[in-house]
């Protein structure tokens, strides 16, 4: 998943431009910075990578989901439904925008169950906002199905995705606007940052002015510019993008040695009946960045996850136990803890999230151990890696 085990020439190449035109702002300083459009250029590049109209760089992923969120006029009240396994990361950008997060079902992609979102649509829901988790995507044509059906705004968070396709098409172009990150663990970094892209004009316009304070961007000068609506400041910086486009150049390379390692690792795991692979729409389009497996139960998965432990088998995740990724254990949300009051705080509407009720995505992430795929594996580390696996596999069964 990390890009950062690829760092190089190129990442400080790029950055050194920047640094000697003393330029690190996106906009403007025309002369000074003498041709050096680091911002601009990732973003051509990478709309063109993906297959979106636009793409528009911010600060972080989170910044991007709610600048997509707030130029699709998703706001106050409005019920946006996402998955339980997730970063938190997108619930807080549904909160930011005064939006109610609801939670429905994942299913054995690890993703939101299409067959189960009907159950949570209102006269609420505004938008549905899948999450591509752990380098694979969600169902996402079934889910759009059902986005078109209610009339409701699709959203992806494609955070961990970059790159991921379904028969060619790329995650973050299927709904009306698709987020990434490129934090500094993600597939590619650039430290901080992230992208929102989109085939419409108008959600880009909206997106370009949101994340630059409501500046409509027309004209050269900064100081003339009018602002076309209330914004944050979300902006990326060129000494970022610079990072960023070195590495996006490295997107292919990183994601064939992803899919490399992976294919060795699901080999091994394959000499086990009783591990199921999590499904995968399209498994051509996986971009790797995890292998994630099911077992039987709960008792054999935490035996599993401990054994792989034990046996120095690094960087396994067992996501039911662990803070970052699944509702469970995210007693902040659950609590709705906030530094302030916020608006939602005062809605009968708003959701009490001390108690959930996914009997289907608990039993799943109960099961489920993702292991994460590392670019750096020799071809020797790898086989002893399947080795300790086969050792954890035998032992405590
Ligand atoms: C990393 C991540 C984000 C947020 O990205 P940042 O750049 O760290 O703000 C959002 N959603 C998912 C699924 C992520 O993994």
């Amino acid at each position: 998943m990390p890009g950062f085990e690829l760092f190089g020439e190129e990442e400080r190449n790029s950055v050194n431009e920047v640094l000697e035109t003393g330029v690190l702002f996106r906009y403007g300083f025309d002369t000074a910075r003498r041709g050096i459009w680091k911002a601009k250029e990732f973003e051509s590049e990478f709309a063109l990578k993906v297959g979106a109209k636009h793409c528009l760089l911010v600060s972080s992923g989170t910044s991007a989901l709610s600048t997509a969120l707030a130029a699709c006029g998703v706001g106050y009240g409005d019920e946006v439904i996402i998955p339980p396994f997730t970063f938190v990361a997108t619930v807080e950008a549904v909160l930011s925008t005064g939006a109610i997060p609801v939670f429905s079902e994942i299913n054995e992609t690890l993703c939101l169950d299409p067959d189960k979102i009907n159950e949570k649509i209102t006269e609420k829901t505004k938008a549905i906002l899948p999450v591509h988790m752990c380098g694979a995507m969600a169902q996402i044509s079934e889910i759009k199905r059902v986005a078109d059906e209610h009339n409701l705004i699709l959203i992806e968070d494609a955070c961990q995705a970059v790159g991921a396709h379904i028969d060619g098409k790329f995650a973050g172009t299927w709904g009306k606007a698709g987020c990434f990150s490129f934090d500094s663990v993600k597939t590619i970094t650039c430290g901080e940052g992230g992208a929102v892209v989109t085939d419409s004009d108008e959600i880009y316009v909206k997106a370009d002015a949101f994340h630059d304070h409501g500046h409509d961007h027309i004209g050269n000068d900064r100081g003339k510019e009018d602002h076309m609506l209330l914004g944050m400041n979300y902006r990326i910086s060129e000494l970022n993008a610079a990072v960023g486009l070195a590495q996006l150049a490295k997107l292919d390379e990183i994601i064939d040695i992803q899919r490399k390692n992976f294919a060795e690792i699901a080999n091994t795991l394959g000499e086990f009946p009783f591990v199921k692979l999590r499904d995968i729409p399209n498994r051509e389009g996986d971009s790797c960045t995890f292998i994630s497996f099911m077992l039987p139960d709960e008792d054999t998965a935490r035996r599993i996850a401990s054994g792989l432990s034990e046996n120095g088998v690094d960087s396994c995740f067992y996501w039911y136990d662990n803070n970052w990724h699944y509702l469970r254990n995210w007693h902040h949300i659950r609590s709705l803890k906030t530094a302030m009051l916020t608006a939602q705080h005062k809605l009968p509407s708003m959701k009490d999230y001390s108690e959930y009720s996914l009997p289907q995505s608990d039993s799943i992430m109960s099961r489920t151990i993702s292991m994460q795929i590392k670019l750096s594996w020799t071809s020797e580390e790898i086989a002893i890696r399947c080795e300790k696996i086969r050792k954890t596999m035998k032992e405590l069964l």
